[in-house]
């Protein structure tokens, strides 16, 4: 079976971690224990895992992100967005939370008006 590197005109295609080869890589989506999901990158070669990929920052992620800890545990950033937003505008404010957290927060926000 002819295969072709998919991904070498992708700058950031790296060789894998495990075999080295080039071929490139699939993503699976993953549900952490939290309900939130990331992507899993397999080798196409060796099928073997070689990172863990953050999913792209959107609105309608945003809107369902939960965090589980704190005063809003479990709870969607959209909920809290129309019940609590001066939490999710806390959370802009505060060193601690990765920024990540914070964009998502911050679109929220923004989805809400
Ligand atoms: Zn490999």
């Amino acid at each position: 079976m002819q295969r072709h590197e998919i991904y070498k005109d992708d700058p950031n295609n790296e060789a894998c971690i495990n075999c080295g080869s080039k071929w490139g890589t699939q993503t699976v989506p993953v549900e952490d224990k939290n309900g939130n999901t990331r992507l899993k990158v397999i080798c196409l070669e060796c099928e073997r895992f070689v990172k863990w990929q953050a999913l792209p920052i959107t609105k309608d992620r945003a809107l369902e992100f939960r965090l589980h800890f704190g005063k809003h545990s479990g709870i969607a950033f959209g909920e809290i967005a129309k019940s609590d937003p001066s939490y999710l505008k806390w959370i802009l404010e505060q060193s601690t939370f990765k920024d990540n957290i914070k964009q998502m927060a911050k679109l929220a926000l923004e989805a809400q008006t």
